[in-house]
């Protein structure tokens, strides 16, 4: 029996990740579940999956879950900090961290510092503080597992291998739903045509990112840091289809790739049954069904966001930070109505030329980068200069 705690159970990844539980009844139980503010659908997972503790972000929905589970053996806590406490349970063997956001970086360091291993499906705390994260897990021996599906590709691909025998990888890129429009037909797009993802189903932020292609630029960051390598090794190949996940290129020219029906419920059940494999009963690949796989160049002149990573990437530093929190605020004005779907990498672009460029890797200049760029980015937004 393994326990798992879920860092954003309500979510999209969250509640993908109780359908592989409830789907495993004698392999998993959950020690902790955490949501930011839908207490309805937590009081109803934590009546179904009994964990010890729950966690509502939402401090004015505390009442409301504390009175739902009263008399159950279950601890109930509000507010930010309490999602470390959720983070470091003793009595969890992983934890599953599907915030969205950068608020996944303080539970997520709780967890590893508690020796717990990390099913990564926030990609966020990796590109802020990919550096501070990957050294402080090696340090407590602790896993940190992708549940990101290119980079469960590239994990599965590198079972059995040596990192030092990587030359290069790809990670493939479904173009979203604006792939191969024009940046006349962006302008005038909204958070609905954005919203329509024509392979996966995730939640509305990441949704917006893979539209914008920031997604595979937060990834190309996430792929640095999780498999200690070089900016030049890592490249991006648009795949329309979402079968290939993604490719590992060795040393001897060999390539591996890793396949299947584009369901996130696979990485999920990769990452939490590891290092087995546990037999599932999701759909299954048919080659009849598939049979044209198409490769191409992204159009960076477009989508200028997965440059713009690329660029912070080089840079290193609080520069990646910077690109994940203006994306942040972007984002969210973008589903506000408050911005152009082509403004997005303008105000990001400006929040890399203006604000402080700091090259030292701590916590409090991720943090302070973080906030500054938030507040930077959010009167760009507001005043409509960019
Ligand atoms: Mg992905």
């Amino acid at each position: 029996m393994k326990y798992i705690s879920i860092l954003g159970s309500t979510g999209s990844v969250g509640t993908q990740t109780l359908e592989v539980v409830a789907a495993n009844p004698g392999l998993y139980q959950v020690s902790a579940l955490t949501a930011q503010s839908n207490a309805a659908l937590l009081i109803e997972q934590a009546l179904q999956f009994k964990p010890e503790m729950v966690v509502i972000g939402d401090e004015t929905k505390y009442t409301e879950v504390k009175s739902a589970l009263l008399g159950l053996p279950i601890q109930v806590l509000s507010g930010t900090e309490a999602l470390c406490e959720a983070a470091s349970l003793a009595s969890s063997d992983i934890v599953l961290t599907a915030l969205v956001g950068s608020v996944g970086l303080k539970p997520t360091i709780a967890a590893i510092k508690a020796g717990k291993d990390i099913a990564l499906a926030n990609k966020e705390t990796l590109v802020v503080a990919g550096d501070l994260i990957t050294l402080l897990a090696k340090e407590h021996g602790v896993q940190i597992i992708p549940v990101d599906s290119e980079h469960s590709a590239i994990f599965q691909c590198l079972t059995g291998e040596r990192y030092a025998a990587i030359e290069k990888i790809y990670l493939t890129a479904s173009g979203g739903p604006f792939r191969g429009k024009d940046r006349s037909f962006l302008t005038g797009i909204g958070r609905a045509e954005a919203l329509k993802h024509p392979n996966w189903t995730m939640g509305a932020k990441i949704t917006i990112d893979s539209a914008s292609l920031m997604n595979k630029g937060l990834e190309v960051i996430e792929a640095k840091w999780l498999f200690d390598l070089e900016v030049d090794q890592i490249d991006v190949i648009v795949h329309p289809q979402s079968i290939v996940h993604s490719l590992v290129q060795f040393n001897d020219g060999s390539m591996k790739a890793q396949m299947g029906l584009p369901d996130m419920k696979l990485p999920i059940h990769y990452a939490l049954a590891y290092p087995d494999r546990i037999r599932s009963d999701f759909e299954r690949f048919n080659f009849i069904d598939h049979p044209e796989l198409t490769f191409h160049q992204p159009d960076r002149e477009t989508f200028r966001n997965l440059d713009l990573a690329f660029k912070a990437l080089r840079m290193g530093g609080n520069m990646p930070c910077i690109v994940n929190a203006a994306n942040e605020v972007v984002v969210n004005a973008f589903l506000n109505d408050k911005i152009g779907f082509l403004e997005m990498s303008d105000v990001i672009e400006r929040c890399m030329e203006e604000l402080q460029f700091d090259a030292s890797a701590s916590l409090n200049n991720y943090l302070e980068t973080d906030r500054h760029t938030r507040i930077f980015a959010g009167e760009l937004v507001t005043k409509q200069v960019y």
